[in-house]
């Protein structure tokens, strides 16, 4: 199977070695433009894979958070 991956980091500049990320988030790059992020993959660079997760996991606790809220009050 060939890999698509073309060495270059979609969210910054970085030419590194990437990794697929898929992501269900629409994200806000650092210069303001949204990245729709539905069912897509992103080829990110080591450093902004791991911010993505985290992203990922914030977004997901806000979330996971505010139902938490909406079903004590
Ligand atoms: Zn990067």
């Amino acid at each position: 199977m060939k890999s698509s991956v073309s060495g270059v980091c979609e969210y910054c500049p970085e030419k590194a070695e990437t990794n697929l990320y898929h992501s269900n988030l629409t994200l806000t790059r650092t210069d303001g433009t949204e990245y729709m992020g539905l069912d897509s993959k992103l080829e990110l660079c080591g450093e902004c894979y791991e911010k993505m997760v985290i992203s990922e996991q914030i977004e997901y606790w806000k979330i996971h958070m505010a139902e938490e809220r909406n079903r004590s009050s």
